[in-house]
Parts: structure tokens; C-alpha cells; sequence
């Protein structure tokens, strides 16, 4: 069996609760299940008009939800999560805004998921639960990431999940007709959606390259591409992440070979990081291991979870024989014969890679000899933290490869000579550009324009903005980027809320650095939980004590009645009473003051 990391699922759900109670978040938004935004809610005229609605994914990569609604039906496509993939550090991701849903649980049709990773199934666990539990459609290996992901929080209701293939028909109401077309990725069982529409028929790419030659899946299927082109396309939206790079996405199966030659060179131990979630490129990795006589120790609990469920449903084919099942067992294997694979080639915090080279980690220490192998693009944001990684590992004596000096990469994500191909095949009448950030769209709207499709045909949004197909009374239908926003600000989760200090650092200093702090120290009786005494309050950055002795006098008496009401059954929960402080003062000094600062209970029991 594989060695199951420790899971975090039990402090999760408790942190999130509390975390979601908090009056105040400071960051862009807050995490709320109950809080419609009436006057937002654009009423759909009655067969009227086609809307299309991105929610996230179109200013950032990450958080992709699409909405498509008609005559009082919706049908989504993908709940993602900002960002990057589960190997962050668990902490404050973004979900989408899903405020505009709220009161249209019954117009929901279905919920349609085109890949298995972070950015578009990671949202699902808190969403699902608020727009009424809607059926979803998926590929049989996304399914298995979703339930997986949905058993780690229990707020999550139990999803009817139906899985799909490139077979698969759905009539969802009665308004979308939707089929799968295949198409290549970093993970298997990736499909492009065709939804059928009373206005024409909409593509929707989710994450694609074109590959001819995938590790374990099919190639995409391009003559279907082709035909489903020559029946007419009203809309493409396809995916923009590398819209900036120039030629042909390298096929998966050709990293092998670079790969092969390296490992002829390390004797010592090879050490990967990677994403858990590159299954294509994890199934390379164990056929390298068994045709060099090398052992794997996987790392890391997004691994250790997606390698088991990939193995079961047979996407990943390896001998299970190849684990390593124990630290016992790592030690009496010679170095020469061992990978150890894990997550944290982004520089994270909390993953195997940093754990190791902080000596954190309960059994692995890089040793002369050792050879850690980076294989995942650097994503936007971590190089910082990757090259100190790398520095760190090279100080402890082993060597460091990254991609960028050997080819052992090949990118998840269709290059410019891709995506004009499938502009090409498919010739949609208006196209829209999803998946990426504003820039990554304007330059994918221009090798639109390149392959000749005309500028007002393509429509570069924002998250949140609607886009429109009508017909007019001849019956000719033609598509509007509108004015129109929906909600789609940033909705804050404190995931997995262990571990990463130091975003929660950062977060305090952001808080801090706006709007101050105040701590109170209350000291109450240890038996009785009455307090003694009066609280003493320390004001830095917020506001000057001198000239505001009347605020911080109320406060201070506040504070006494909080702890002096308190429960009888709580008397001794000082958690419960810090709490307490902080939401009832932080509301308080905001009315008093239109300001946040961060409000500091500190209980003294004696
Ligand atoms: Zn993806």
C-alpha cells in the first residue's frame, strides 16, 4: 500500500469555522455563505439572450468558474482555486464569487468539470454546498481527485457526480445540450466542453495543448475538432496561459529521453519535486525508476493521495512493488537506487522540499551525493523563493537541476502555434479568450486576429462581465461584451489553516500597516472566569491613547461586560472569551472609527 501522509483534514474544518465567523477580514473580501447581492442580480428577459459570464480566471491563472445561462438555466463549468495547485501552502486561497448564484439554486442545470486540477476543482467543497447541491458532470479520474478532495471537509454535501468520456451526451434543462471532446494536458482525462445553445454551439477549451503523443491518454482528437468546426462554432473560449510563448508545446513522452540520459549520470540519491497533480509526468518518472533499477519513496500528501487514486482507476501504471514503504526501509536501500519524489519545487513552505532542507523533516537529509531534480515551471510570484531553495540545497552539499538547464519540462498548455491552430479548426464566429492574466488574453485576442477573425468579434472581459449573444427579428444573432458586472470580487478561504506562519505573518503585517493595533489584556479568575480588575488596553498605530481617552475608556468597559456576561459553561475557554474580544471591540472601533486595526486579546488567568 502507499504510505499515507498525515493528514490535515481535522484541523481544516475547525479553522475555517472560526475564521469565517470573524466580522473583519482585511484582505480583499470575506468568506460568506448568506449574503445576497440583490441589486446585482440581472434578470434574465425570458428566451431572450445567451449570457456568458467568466467569474474568475479571467485577470489571474487560477479560480476559472464559467457561468452560461439562458431562459432562467444556468450551467457552470469548473470551480477552480487561486493558486497554484494543492501543494500550497494551505492557507487564505481565493474561491470564486458565487453571490450572483445565490436565490438561483433551481436555475442551476449541472456543473461540468473539464480536468482534475487545483485551479478548477478546487473550489468545488465550498461551493457546491450554497447553489444547492447541483448534479456534475466529469472524466473518471476527476471524479476520483473531487471525492477525494470533497472527504477532507465535512461542510461539503455528498455530491452526485456522474462520469463522462468523449462519448458522453447531456441534456442539461432544456436549453444546453453538452458533449466532451478530448484534449491533452498535464493529467489525464482533460476535455474541451461543446455545449449546444438555442444561439449556436459554445467551446469551452478548459486546460489544453495538443499533444500526439500523451503519456497514459489519448491524443486529443483533432479530426473531431475539425468536423465539430465545419458545423459552425458561434463562440470559442480557450485557454490563454501560454498565449505569450511562441511555437509548438512539446509532447509529454519526449521529456523521457533527456530524463533517461540524466539519470545515467547520478549515483548518488535523486531527489524530485514536482506537482503531485502532473500525473503524466509521474508515470514518466516511475518507468524511468523501474528501467534504471531505482526505487520510489513518494512525499507529501497531495502525492501520496493523487498517486493512489491514479493507480486505482489505472491511470498510473507501476509495479507497487517499485514504493518504498518506510523510512526503515529508505535506510537499508543503497543511495544509488533510490528516488525519493515529492511536492514544493515552487519554494512553498509547508512541502517536502523546504521540510527537508529546513531539517524539519522526520527522516530525509540532503547528504553529498544527492541530486534534486526541480520538474514544474516556475510559476509567476514563487522565484524568489525558489532560488532560495536552491541555494539552500546546493549550501547542504547536493546538486540542483531545474528544468531550465535540462529539458525535463514540457508545459500543460497550448503555445501560440496551438492555439491558432485550433482558432483554425474550430473557425468560431466571436471568440473569447479565458485562462490567463489580462495580458495573457490580449495576446491570445491578437493571434486571433492573426488567423483573421475579426477585432470586434473577440471579446477580452473581466471577471464578472457579461457577455451576451441576442438574435434580432431577422432571426441573425449577434454577441455584445456588455457593461454589465456581476459580483466577482475575491473570496477569501483559510483552507487548511496549520503550518504556513508566515502567510498569516504577512497578513498581520498588512493589517498592521493599514489600520494599526490594539491589544487588550483581561485578567480573569481562573475557577470563576469573572474578571479582576479592569482591562488594560495598549494602542500602537491605531490611535493616539492621550487624545482618545474617551474610545479607549468604552472600550476598556466593553471589554469588562464581555467577560463578565460570560457563559457559565465556558467559564475556563479562554479561546471562547479572545474571540469573543476580538469580534465584538473590532466591530466596535470600526463604527467609532472606520478604521480595522488588528484587535490583540490577550486572557490572563489566575
Ligand atoms: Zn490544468
Amino acid at each position: 500500500m502507499i504510505t499515507k501522509y498525515k493528514s490535515r483534514t481535522d484541523n481544516s474544518s475547525k479553522t475555517k469555522t472560526s475564521q469565517s465567523k470573524r466580522p473583519f477580514r482585511h484582505q480583499l473580501g470575506t468568506y460568506k455563505t448568506k449574503t445576497p447581492v440583490k441589486s446585482a442580480v440581472i434578470k434574465s428577459p425570458k428566451g431572450d439572450a445567451l449570457k456568458i459570464i467568466v467569474l474568475g480566471g479571467l485577470e489571474e491563472v487560477g479560480r476559472n468558474m464559467t457561468l452560461l445561462e439562458y431562459d432562467q438555466e444556468i450551467i457552470i463549468i469548473d470551480m477552480g482555486l487561486q493558486f497554484p495547485e494543492e501543494d500550497m501552502p494551505g492557507i487564505d486561497y481565493i474561491i470564486p464569487n458565487t453571490a450572483y448564484l445565490e436565490g438561483k439554486e433551481d436555475w442551476i442545470k449541472g456543473v461540468i468539470i473539464t480536468h482534475g486540477h487545483m485551479d478548477h476543482i478546487g473550489g468545488i467543497p465550498h461551493i457546491m454546498g450554497i447553489i444547492g447541491n447541483p448534479p456534475m458532470f466529469m472524466g473518471k479520474l476527476t471524479a476520483g481527485l473531487v471525492k477525494k478532495r470533497a472527504e477532507e471537509f465535512n461542510k461539503c454535501p455528498k455530491l452526485g457526480i456522474s462520469e463522462v468520456d468523449e462519448n458522453s451526451k447531456l441534456q442539461l434543462g432544456k436549453s444546453f445540450r453538452v458533449e466532451f471532446l478530448r484534449v491533452n494536458h498535464s493529467i489525464p482525462d482533460c476535455f474541451a466542453v461543446i455545449i449546444h445553445t438555442p444561439m449556436g454551439t459554445i467551446i469551452h477549451t478548459g486546460d489544453f495543448k495538443i499533444d500526439y503523443s500523451p503519456v497514459n491518454d489519448k491524443p486529443a482528437d483533432l479530426n473531431r475538432i475539425a468536423q465539430i468546426g465545419g458545423e459552425g462554432i458561434l463562440l470559442l473560449m480557450a485557454d490563454s496561459t501560454d498565449s505569450t510563448h511562441p511555437g509548438y508545446q512539446i509532447s509529454e513522452s519526449s521529456i523521457g529521453d533527456e530524463m533517461s540520459r540524466l539519470f545515467e549520470k547520478i549515483d548518488g540519491r535523486v531527489i524530485i519535486g514536482t506537482f503531485a497533480s502532473q500525473l503524466s509526468r509521474v508515470q514518466k518518472l516511475f518507468d524511468l525508476a523501474a528501467k534504471h533499477g531505482r526505487r520510489i519513496y513518494l512525499q507529501g500528501r497531495s502525492m501520496n493521495d493523487n498517486v493512489e487514486i491514479a493507480h486505482q482507476i489505472g491511470y498510473l501504471k507501476f509495479n507497487p512493488k517499485i514504493l518504498i514503504q518506510s523510512d526503515n526501509e529508505l535506510a537499508r536501500i543503497p543511495d544509488n537506487k533510490i528516488i525519493i519524489l515529492g511536492t514544493g519545487a515552487q519554494g512553498e513552505s509547508n512541502a517536502f522540499l523546504m521540510r527537508v532542507v529546513n531539517g524539519e523533516h522526520r527522516s530525509v537529509r540532503l547528504k553529498e551525493g544527492d541530486t534534486v531534480i526541480f520538474s514544474s515551471s516556475v510559476i509567476p510570484g514563487n522565484e524568489r523563493s525558489i532560488q532560495n531553495l536552491k541555494d539552500m540545497i546546493v549550501r547542504q552539499g547536493a546538486k540542483v537541476i531545474h528544468y531550465e538547464m535540462m529539458d525535463v519540462h514540457a508545459g500543460g498548455h497550448a503555445k501560440q502555434e496551438d492555439l491558432k491552430l485550433m482558432i483554425r479548426l474550430l473557425k468560431p464566429e466571436y471568440f473569447m479568450p479565458i485562462e490567463g492574466n489580462h495580458y495573457m488574453l490580449r495576446a491570445h485576442a491578437e493571434l486571433a486576429e492573426q488567423v483573421g477573425m475579426p477585432k470586434e468579434k473577440i471579446f477580452v472581459a473581466d471577471n464578472g462581465q457579461v457577455v451576451e449573444f441576442r438574435k434580432n427579428e431577422s432571426g441573425a444573432k449577434s454577441g455584445k461584451l456588455t457593461d454589465e458586472k456581476i459580483p466577482s470580487d475575491y473570496v477569501m478561504v483559510d483552507g487548511l489553516g496549520v503550518g504556513d506562519v508566515s502567510n498569516i505573518v504577512l497578513r498581520d503585517r498588512r493589517v498592521m500597516a493599514e489600520d494599526g493595533m490594539i491589544v487588550i489584556i483581561a485578567t480573569i479568575d481562573s475557577r470563576t472566569g469573572d474578571p479582576i480588575g479592569n482591562p488594560d488596553i495598549i494602542s500602537r498605530g491605531f490611535v493616539y491613547m492621550k487624545e482618545n481617552k474617551e474610545l479607549i475608556e468604552r472600550t476598556r468597559m466593553r471589554v469588562k461586560k464581555i467577560v463578565k456576561d460570560h457563559d457559565m459553561r465556558t467559564s475556563a475557554d479562554d479561546d471562547y472569551i479572545k474571540n469573543k474580544i476580538r469580534n465584538d471591540v473590532g466591530q466596535f472601533l470600526f463604527t467609532q472609527t472606520k478604521r480595522r486595526p488588528m484587535v490583540l486579546p490577550v486572557v490572563i488567568k489566575v
